[in-house]
C-alpha cells in the first residue's frame, strides 16, 4: 500500500487509507483506545473488557488493520508462535516490501543529545549540531539561562519538521522538561552529599527488597501488576500532600522526583514521544495548526502499536532490578513531572504497555550500519508497522536507513507464502552458539533453517 508511493504522496495517501479503514467498519474508538493493552494471540479472540474498563481490539479488526501494512505481504500467525510477514505472491530480489517514513517515537542517549539530530539522527563526527530549539516557556523550571537546555538538529529543515509535527510546543517542552529535571536532580545531589548517600542506600534497599519479593512471587503477572498499582498509589499519596497551587510549581515537586540514571532518562523521553502521539490523536481535530496528514500517519502507526506484544515479564524475570526501575523511578518521574496536557495518559496500564511493547520491538539507532564496524549506540526508535518481521540467521530482507526513514528491501527472490525475515542481532557472521546467545536478548531460541541445519550437523558429529 503506502510503501509504493514516493515520499510526497505518502501523507495524503495515508489519510485516505485511514478513512478507508474506518469505512470498512473499523471502529475508530476501539482501535484508538488510549488504554488498550491488547495481546492478540489467536484469530478467535474477541472483545474482552478488562478490569479497568479497557477496550481490547477485536481480532478480526486487528487482522484487517495488519493487512493494510503492505500489498506485498500479509501478517499471519507462524508455526512457531507469534506473528510473521508472509509474501502474497512470488517477489523479485530488490523489491521494496515496506517503508516507514518516520518512527512513532524515538529517543537519543544523553551523551549524544547535542550531536545526533533529533529529526533525522544524523551524526556529524561528534560535532555539536548548530540548530537549537530552546524552550518557549519562561517559567520557574525552565528559567535557567543554560544554553544546553535545547533540542539539537542538523539543519533548518530538520528543525522545521520537528516544529511542524509538534502541537502547541507540547513535545518540545516535555522533552526539555525531562532534560531540565535531570540536570536539577544531578545538581541537587552535588550540594548535599550526605543526603545523596542516604538516598542511594534507600534506593538499593528498595531494589533488593523488590527483587526478593519477585523471586518468591507465585504469580509473576499478578506481582508485577500489583507493583504498578502500588506505584500509582504512592505517587497519589505524595501529591495529595501538596495543595493544587503548590503542585503547579515544579520547585515544590523537585524533592519528590526520583533520581534517574541515563537509561531511565532515555526511556522516559521515548515514552513521552508515544504519549505525545496519543495526545495528538485525541486532540488533533481541535487543532488547526497541525497538519491532518501527519496526524493520520502517526495515528495509523499508533493503532498498529496497540497490537504489539508485551514482553515485560520475560525481561523482568531476566533482569529483576527493572521492576524497581519501571515502577518506582520511570513511572514516578513521569507522574510527578509531566506537563498537564499529558497527565491523563500517565496511568499504570498505559506506561506499562508502552515499556513492554518497546522491549523487543524497538530498532537501535547506531552510528554506522556495517555489521563489523565500531558501532556507537545513539538511542532507539519504534516503527510499529515494521515490528512484525521475524528474525532469521539467513534473512531475505535488508533494512536500509535513510535518516529517520527505514526501508525493507528483498535481498533474494522469494516464493509466495515464504516468510519475510530480517536479522535482529549483531552476530549474523558468527557460529551457532554465539548467534543463539545474542538472540536470547530478544527472548527466543532461533529455529531458523540455518540454525536447525547447523544443530543437526553438530548433533550428527557427536
Ligand atoms: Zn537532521
Ligand atoms: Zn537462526
Amino acid at each position: 500500500m503506502w510503501n509504493q508511493f514516493p515520499d510526497n504522496d505518502i501523507f495524503s495517501d495515508l489519510s485516505t487509507l485511514v478513512d478507508d479503514l474506518i469505512h470498512l467498519g473499523l471502529q475508530k474508538s476501539s482501535l484508538c483506545s488510549t488504554t488498550t493493552t491488547t495481546t492478540i494471540t489467536s484469530p478467535t479472540t474477541s472483545v474482552v473488557p478488562s478490569a479497568e474498563g479497557e477496550i481490547q481490539v477485536e481480532a478480526d479488526e486487528a487482522i484487517t488493520l495488519l493487512n493494510f501494512i503492505s500489498s506485498h505481504f500479509s501478517v499471519k500467525p507462524t508455526k512457531y508462535g507469534g506473528r510473521g510477514c508472509f509474501a502474497d505472491t512470488d517477489l523479485a530480489q530488490g523489491t521494496i516490501v515496506h517503508e516507514c517514513s518516520m518512527p512513532l517515537s524515538s529517543t537519543i542517549a544523553r551523551p549524544f543529545r547535542k550531536e545526533v539530530c533529533e529529526s533525522c539522527f544524523k551524526f556529524l563526527h561528534g560535532k555539536t549540531l548548530k540548530f537549537k530549539l530552546m524552550s518557549r516557556m519562561n517559567n520557574q523550571y525552565n528559567s535557567t539561562s543554560d544554553s544546553s537546555l535545547a533540542l539539537y538538529f542538523c539543519s533548518q529543515p530538520c528543525m522545521d519538521k520537528f516544529i511542524a509535527l509538534d502541537i502547541d510546543d507540547l513535545y518540545r517542552e516535555s522533552l526539555l522538561n525531562v532534560e531540565s529535571l535531570f540536570i536539577k536532580s544531578l545538581n541537587q545531589c552535588q550540594y548535599d552529599l550526605k543526603r545523596e548517600k542516604q538516598q542511594e542506600e534507600a534506593e538499593i534497599e528498595a531494589e533488593l527488597k523488590l527483587e526478593n519479593e519477585l523471586k518468591q512471587a507465585k504469580d509473576i503477572e499478578l506481582f508485577i501488576s500489583q507493583k504498578w498499582k502500588e506505584a500509582e498509589i504512592n505517587c497519589q499519596l505524595q501529591l495529595s500532600k501538596l495543595k493544587s497551587k503548590q503542585r503547579k510549581n515544579f520547585n515544590n515537586l523537585i524533592h519528590l522526583i526520583p533520581k534517574i540514571n541515563e537509561n531511565e532518562y532515555m526511556e522516559i523521553k521515548y515514552i513521552i514521544g508515544i504519549l505525545f502521539q496519543m495526545y495528538k490523536r485525541d486532540n488533533c481535530e481541535n487543532n488547526k495548526l497541525s497538519s491532518s496528514s501527519s496526524v493520520s500517519l502517526s495515528s495509523l502507526e499508533l493503532q498498529i502499536f496497540q497490537l504489539l506484544q508485551l514482553n515485560d515479564i520475560e525481561k523482568i524475570c531476566k533482569y529483576p532490578y527493572l521492576i524497581h526501575s519501571y515502577t518506582n523511578k520511570i513511572y514516578k518521574f513521569l507522574k510527578i513531572s509531566t506537563l498537564e496536557k499529558l497527565q491523563p495518559y500517565i496511568i499504570p496500564s498505559i506506561i506499562r504497555s508502552i515499556i513492554g511493547k518497546s522491549l523487543t520491538n524497538a530498532f537501535g539507532i547506531w552510528s554506522i550500519d556495517e555489521p563489523d564496524g565500531n558501532k556507537e549506540f545513539f538511542g532507539y526508535s519504534l516503527y510499529p508497522s515494521a515490528s512484525f518481521f521475524n528474525h532469521s540467521c539467513n534473512p531475505n530482507l535488508i533494512k536500509i536507513k535513510k535518516g529517520a526513514k527505514i526501508i525493507f528491501k528483498l535481498s533474494k527472490n522469494i516464493k509466495k507464502n515464504e516468510e519475510l525475515c530480517i536479522n535482529y542481532g549483531n552476530s549474523i557472521n558468527d557460529d551457532l552458539e554465539i548467534r543463539q546467545k545474542d538472540l536470547k536478548e530478544w527472548f527466543f531460541d532461533c529455529l531458523c533453517e540455518r540454525c536447525v541445519e547447523e544443530m543437526n550437523l553438530k548433533n550428527a558429529q557427536k
